[in-house]
């Protein structure tokens, strides 16, 4: 017998937490709780014939993290009634046309309309102009916005450690000041927690709390789902009322099977408590390559936070010039001593160190240890 909620308990929070968008087909709405075949059941055993199969999507859920960017860039212009969008130059958002538009790197733009994206200067802590200087980076924000834009624009995208541009953390004290720039031209602050998020940098659940700010909306994916396709996009009931002018439909998104999985996950992250372990080996591991950049000239920084973690190689320290080859070589030589890690940034010379977030103490020992020796055989 069917023990969860009532098709009443079940309406009350789909008004509270679910997007105004959805409509109801019927005036007292149904609480599907089985299906076989052509037939559904309610909680009362009732059986109806289903002749609308596959049109049974209740949640506001995408199926990536290209469509949930997507969905939040329509949303921001929806919800101001502008276009344009201020992205970070090195930020990775997804491939479709309004994302690849937001992407800012020429690696994963493919003939794509750049229509109202403005890229603006990276705030890179290692590689950029202003050094660690948040406040010096957050000034071109507001120059966009008065020299590229009418005064008014639709929002501002960004990712709290850039993952895809080589874990990039975004300067301190940065985002405080976009955000305030963007609020002040109208347009909404999206965090994209696609990669960063999920408890992943260990000292918060979200990559956007580690900056003190509070966005407008906040995309994710990946994590979401462990592997599942799963993403969501989650803002303030103001702003989801603008999916009542235009709605928005995804077949498979929020379908029972990937929520399902998404629900495991959080019970897991929990019961496991992945954050807590994130916070501390991930401090433990990044202590540790530091030690290796003591030792290895070719590491020119080491970055990031909790699980989200980034080695740069450089053949110069001064020069920061990227060690293209020397990366792939110490990759293969650490895949030959059982160890697979990432790699990435514009120019494809950063490890990029993002373990599941189970990942011990033991594992990290070993991970540095083998990098150290396939550093020394270069
Ligand atoms: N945003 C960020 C920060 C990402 O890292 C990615 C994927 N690399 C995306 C968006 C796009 O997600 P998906 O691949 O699920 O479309």
């Amino acid at each position: 017998p069917y023990d969860g909620p009532s098709a009443v308990e079940i309406a009350r929070k789909r008004a509270e937490f679910l997007s105004p968008s959805l409509f109801h087909f019927y005036s007292k709405p149904l609480n599907i709780v089985e299906g076989k075949k052509q037939y559904l059941y309610d909680e009362h055993g009732r059986r109806y014939l289903d002749a609308f199969a596959g049109i049974a999507t209740v949640v506001f859920f995408t199926n990536s993290g290209t469509e949930a960017n997507e969905l939040a860039i329509m949303m921001a212009r929806l919800y101001t009634g502008s276009h344009d969008i201020i992205s970070l130059r090195n930020s990775y958002h997804g491939n479709a046309s309004g994302t690849m538009g937001a992407t800012a790197q020429k690696n994963w733009k493919f003939n794509v309309v750049q229509s109202g994206v403005h890229h603006a200067v990276n705030p890179d802590p290692y590689r950029g102009a202003f050094g660690p200087d948040g406040e010096k980076y957050a000034r071109d924000v507001k120059e966009i916005i008065e020299f590229g834009t009418t005064g008014h624009v639709a929002g501002f995208i960004s990712e709290a450690i850039q993952g895809v541009g080589g874990i990039v953390e975004v300067a301190p004290g940065y985002l405080p000041l976009a955000y305030d720039a963007v609020r002040k031209a109208g347009g909404l602050c999206i965090a994209d927690e696609v990669q960063v998020g999920f408890a992943r940098v260990g000292s918060h659940f979200w990559g956007f709390e580690t900056h003190g700010v509070i966005p407008d909306i906040v995309t994710m994916a990946k994590g979401i789902g462990n592997g599942i396709p799963l993403g969501a996009v989650v803002t303030t009931p103001e702003i989801a009322q603008v999916l009542t002018r235009r709605s928005y439909f995804n077949t498979f998104g929020g379908n029972p099977l990937c929520t399902a999985g998404g629900l495991a996950v959080l019970k897991v992250l929990d019961r496991e408590r992945l954050q807590e372990n994130a916070f501390i080996v991930g401090a433990y591991l990044k202590d540790r390559l530091r030690g290796l950049q003591e030792k290895h000239q070719i590491i020119g920084d080491v970055r990031g936070a909790g699980f989200m973690l980034g080695v740069e190689l450089v053949t110069d320290r001064q020069l920061k010039t990227p060690a293209k080859d020397e990366i792939c070589q110490a990759m293969e030589h650490m895949k030959d001593m059982g160890v697979l890690v990432g790699k990435g940034g514009f120019y494809g010379n950063v490890f990029r160190i993002t373990p599941p977030l189970c990942f011990t103490k033991e594992d990290a020992d070993f991970f540095v240890d083998v990098m150290d020796i396939a550093l020394s055989k270069l």
